[in-house]
């Protein structure tokens, strides 16, 4: 669904991802994890063309991503980054109906369809009571909520999200990772999201890529990933691993800084 080979991205002469590679199959979910710095959010721009890309080095449904037009991608792919702005003046659900765009041509009024999608997107994220507010006048954590209920109304086949979950309270981070779930599920939609939380990473993923320096260290299922060592030698923090806490998922205990520094 989503492949990335040998991509190499520098800014200023210095290298920020070397020799990149994931490839994300349809349906799963996957978890990007890594320190501060180590390129997670530069890893989803250059697979979503924020970023200019060489050729045939990321690959969406089987097509090379250069080749694609902005309009296909966008029709595929929905992307959600940390820092947002919405335009002046608009609603939660004026701003949701703009995820229908990509679907329409700039004649088509909104049909009774979008409005459905649009409908069910602001309700899915608990929007309903805020849907006629300004987006600028939400606390942070409601309009991280409208900006995810504008990508859902994108009906994309691949949704990505750079830390979706900072500005949410706890019941939020799990409801939104459970809306995430479930769309997965029932949608069949496949997540590439950048997570902090290495447990929230492993109970919610199929697979985790662990990167770190621009380099992918590890990238395989929790069960493969979450290690003692991989979490000593990329953030530098003990831990002790229970390896069959919920629905088989390893939970991680986090002890403290490690004597031995951080590669
Ligand atoms: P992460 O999301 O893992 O915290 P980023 O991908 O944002 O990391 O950044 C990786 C590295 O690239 C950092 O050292 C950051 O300072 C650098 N970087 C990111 N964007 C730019 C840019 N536009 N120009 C120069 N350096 C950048
Ligand atoms: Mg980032």
């Amino acid at each position: 669904m989503l492949k990335a080979q040998s991509l190499d991205i520098s800014y200023d002469q210095k290298k920020i991802l070397d020799n990149f590679e994931i490839n994300v199959e349809k349906g799963e979910i996957v978890s990007i994890i890594g320190p501060n710095g180590s390129g997670k959010s530069t890893a989803l721009k250059a697979m979503s063309r924020l970023i200019p890309v060489q050729k045939e080095k990321v690959f969406l449904d089987g097509r090379d991503l250069q080749s694609l037009g902005t309009k296909s991608i966008s029709q595929m792919m929905s992307v959600l980054f940390q820092s947002n702005e919405p335009p002046s003046d608009i609603t939660v659900e004026e701003l949701v109906k703009y995820g229908r765009i990509p679907h329409k041509k700039w004649y088509e009024r909104t049909s009774d369809e979008d409005l459905s999608i649009v409908e069910w997107a602001i309700e899915k994220t608990g929007l309903t009571p805020l849907k006629d507010r300004l987006v600028a006048s939400l606390s942070g954590g409601e309009a991280q909520r409208a900006w995810i209920a504008m990508s859902l109304a994108q009906r994309p086949k691949i949704l990505m999200l750079d830390e979706p979950t900072t500005y949410l309270d706890i019941a939020h981070q799990l409801q939104l990772l459970e809306l995430v779930h479930t769309v997965n599920r029932e949608l069949g939609m496949t997540v590439v999201m950048v997570l902090h939380d290495l447990n929230q990473a492993s109970i919610y993923s199929d697979k985790i890529c662990v990167i770190s320096k621009g380099i992918v260290v590890k990238y395989g299922t929790p069960e493969e990933v979450m290690t003692q060592e991989m979490i000593r030698n990329v953030y530098g923090v003990e831990c002790e691993i229970d390896s069959h806490f919920q629905h088989g998922k390893p939970r991680i205990n986090l002890l403290g800084i490690s004597k031995v520094s951080a590669q």
